[in-house]
Order: C-alpha cells, then structure tokens, then sequence
C-alpha cells in the first residue's frame, strides 16, 4: 500500500491529484491520503480577523501557534472545506472516500503540548496555550477497516491528545507516522515544488536521489517547514517504508510521476 499527502500550498492542483488517484485506486492500488491545507487556513483566519501567527523553536523548526481559537478556525478548514473538497472531488470520479481527522478514532495520537518555544528579535520566549502535539500512534485499525470494505480513507490533522483533546499535529509527520504503521512501500510527500531543491527557490537544483541512512544530512537546504518534510522522511524510512519520493503536485498526473521516481528519492 502507499500513502499519499498532499500540501495545503499555492499552486498543488487538487484535480489532478484526485483524478491520479482515482486512476491508479481502480487499478487497485490500496492507498491512504493525507492532505494539509495551510494556505486556505491563513486566508479564512484573516478573513475573521485572527491572523496566523507562526513560531520559530531554538533548533530552527517553523510551526503554527495554535491557541484555541486557531485551532477551530483549523477545524473549518482542514476538516471541513479542504477535506470535504476533496471527498466531493474523489467520490465525482466515482471512488467511495471518506474522510477523516485524526482525532475521529483517535487515528493520530500524542502527546498534548502545552506551550512552545520560540525565537523573537533573538530572545527564546515560551509562548503558552497551544494545542500541539507529535503522532506517537495511529490507529491502523480503523484505516484498515477502510481500506478492507472498499472505502478510500482522506485524512487530515488535528490529532487527538492522550487525554482527548484536540491537537494540532503536523501533516508530513502524521503521514510518515502512518506509512510507518502500514508497512507502506512508498510515501509520497506531494509539494508546490518539484522535490527537495539544493539551492531554494531554484527549480534547477533538483536533488534527484537521498539514501536513506543520510536523510537527516539534507536538513541543511530545507527551509522553513520543508523541514518538517525532511525529518517526516527521515522517520518514514527509520520506520521501515521502502522509499519515500518528495513531488511536485502542480503537474498532470502527480501521483503516478512521484511513483515512477519524478522528483526527490529517498530510499
Ligand atoms: P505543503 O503545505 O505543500 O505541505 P509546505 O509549505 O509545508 O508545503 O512546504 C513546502 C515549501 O517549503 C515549499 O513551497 C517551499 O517554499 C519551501 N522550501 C523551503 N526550502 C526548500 C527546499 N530546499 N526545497 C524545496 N522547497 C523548500
């Protein structure tokens, strides 16, 4: 089985990364899909008028702060109009999806952060009343139960904390979590770039090919939250996913061109 996550950026064409779905799903192809939606979440909380607000921690790492009513504007949009998008796009081409949050069935699970670090004018400051959390568990059985009556599974962030509560957790992660957990042969991690670029934003220094024992080595050229990415890959592999292929979901037939090696290999 694969898993396929699909970036919330400008740019990724969610037609063509559900028609490539639909294609290889009734080939047989059994697959998960996981999608953010940050783009779309930035545009609706200005919209409401609680700007996005991201953190940077001591070790470089970029994320949202997510005190708890961004994490309900999160809701609306990734588990609501993202992912109901794409179900409506899914089950048009004829493919019986259903979708999910982690925190339906506890499918991601972990631990409830608290508070966060961040840099600000150079100083650490702890910021409090966040609602993040990283996947320690998936619930393999519910997707499983999924996959075995026919139904493709969409899932997205939040998680569900050990004590129930809503945690906003990061999509690659979460996905390189479940790869993990499923045994998948491939993940694919679906950007508005064409792999991990050595020299970003040019689009010419493509990195073809990563082994897998050196993934974290390549930390250095991702910036911002292509790290997460980064490290999300590092762990896939660590966990047993035979590769895991960064492509570029603007192009005609996404998923298949990553499958057939288009875009950055790590394995
Ligand atoms: P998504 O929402 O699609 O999952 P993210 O915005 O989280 O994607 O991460 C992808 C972004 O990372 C790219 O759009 C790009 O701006 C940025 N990026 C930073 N460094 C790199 C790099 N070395 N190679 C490719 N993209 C990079």
């Amino acid at each position: 089985m694969i898993v396929v996550k699909v970036g919330g950026s400008e740019g990724i064409d969610l037609d063509a990364v559900c028609a490539d779905i639909a294609h290889l799903w009734s080939a047989g192809t059994r697959m998960v899909l996981v999608h953010g939606g940050s783009a779309e979440t930035n545009r609706v909380a200005e919209a409401l008028g609680h700007p996005p607000k991201f953190v940077t921690s001591p070790s470089g790492f970029t994320s949202r702060f997510t005190d708890r009513a961004t994490l309900e504007i999160f809701e609306m949009v990734y588990c609501g109009k993202v992912n109901k998008g794409i179900v409506e796009r899914l089950q048009r081409l004829g493919v019986n999806a259903v979708g999910l949050s982690g925190l339906d069935g506890r499918i991601f699970e972990g631990k409830h952060k608290d508070s966060v670090r961040s840099v600000e004018d150079g100083k650490v400051k702890v910021l409090r009343g966040d609602h993040t959390g990283t996947v320690e568990k998936v619930n393999t059985h519910l997707v499983e139960l999924l996959l075995d009556g026919g139904y493709l599974p969409v899932l997205t962030p939040p998680g569900a904390s050990f004590d129930g509560v809503a945690v906003n957790v990061d999509g690659d992660r979460a996905a390189a979590a479940l790869a993990a957990a499923m045994h998948a042969e491939a993940l694919l991690l679906l950007s508005n770039v064409p792999g991990l670029l050595r020299a970003f934003p040019d689009e010419s220094s493509l990195i073809e090919r990563i082994d897998a024992s050196d993934v974290e080595a390549y930390l250095e050229f991702a910036q911002g939250r292509m790290k997460k990415k980064v490290l999300g890959a590092a762990e896939a592999v660590q966990g047993g996913v035979g590769r895991v292929i960064f492509g570029d979901a603007r192009v005609e037939g996404p998923v298949s061109a990553a499958l057939a090696g288009r875009g950055t290999v790590v394995s």
